[in-house]
């Protein structure tokens, strides 16, 4: 797999006497967590994956050198059986994801390490991370963080309906591979799809609904896209992956120097 992060910033490249020169304390050790999973006809299976990397490597070279952060390998499995029917989804279940994450944990926390930022950017794994983080920090006394990849950053200039409902191999995932892995874009096989209009009323929905129904990909979204890619370009995101990264580093950074308030 392609990585955007820096050599310097791996903490797998280290050897284990590098890592037991790290200060424990403050070190902030960031574990990715994506997916493989279908993104749609024109998209890979690793694009969250690889999003994840190329936002995180954008974050990572504007932090000064000398902050102690490193990335471990990442989980680039996660739980994605709502994309179940579509070939090449390779899907963790939720008791076994959190299982990676929590032995994962329980090993940083053995070698004495404090700080651990789980980066997801997979939709599905997120309320699992939330509930990592959480018992991350209640069984080994990690302080754990869990974060996006924008660190909240807002992509300018999308239309509303793409800004509410693309989700999924839409019009921001399409650009941000345009920009940095082109090749792997087939720009010939867009198709658009929305699971729910802004302008609807119906109470149920699948997302941002009065109430949400629990959906599987192909009852909603038969080519497997939920949004619109065709307005993506790679000048469009240039400049939000800038904003984000920036964003995302200041939080990393203050992740760092956050201060031992909270019982250990
Ligand atoms: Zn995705």
């Amino acid at each position: 797999m392609k990585s955007w992060i820096p050599d310097s910033r791996n903490f797998a490249y280290l050897t284990w006497k590098q890592v037991d020169a790290l200060p424990r304390d403050t070190t902030v050790l960031v574990l990715p967590t994506a997916a493989i999973e279908q993104h749609g006809p024109h998209l890979p299976l690793a694009t969250d994956t690889l999003i994840n990397s190329i936002m995180l490597g954008a974050a990572l070279e504007r932090l000064p050198q000398a902050t102690p952060v490193y990335v471990l390998p990442a989980v680039c499995y996660g739980k994605s059986n709502e994309h179940i029917g579509f070939p090449g989804t390779l899907s963790l279940s939720a008791t076994t994801f959190m299982s990676v994450l929590r032995d994962l944990g329980a090993s940083v926390a053995a070698a004495g390490f404090k700080k651990l930022v789980l980066f997801n950017t997979h939709g599905g794994n997120t309320s699992l991370v939330d509930v990592m983080a959480r018992d991350l920090r209640a069984e080994f006394g990690l302080r754990t963080f869990w974060m996006g990849a924008s660190g909240g950053a807002k992509f300018e200039g999308i239309h509303p309906q793409e800004a509410t409902y693309g989700f999924h191999a839409n019009e921001a995932e399409t650009a941000i591979l345009l920009a940095a892995t082109p090749e792997l874009v087939d720009t010939s096989a867009y198709t658009v799809n929305y699971i729910a209009r802004i302008e609807d009323e119906t109470l149920l929905r699948p997302e941002n609904g009065a109430a949400n129904f629990a959906w599987l990909t192909r009852d909603i979204a038969p080519s497997g896209v939920m949004g619109d890619p065709t307005p993506a370009t790679a000048e469009n995101v240039e400049r939000w992956i800038a904003a984000a990264a920036k964003r995302a580093a200041a939080v990393i950074a203050e992740m760092y120097h956050f201060e031992n308030h909270i019982e250990s």
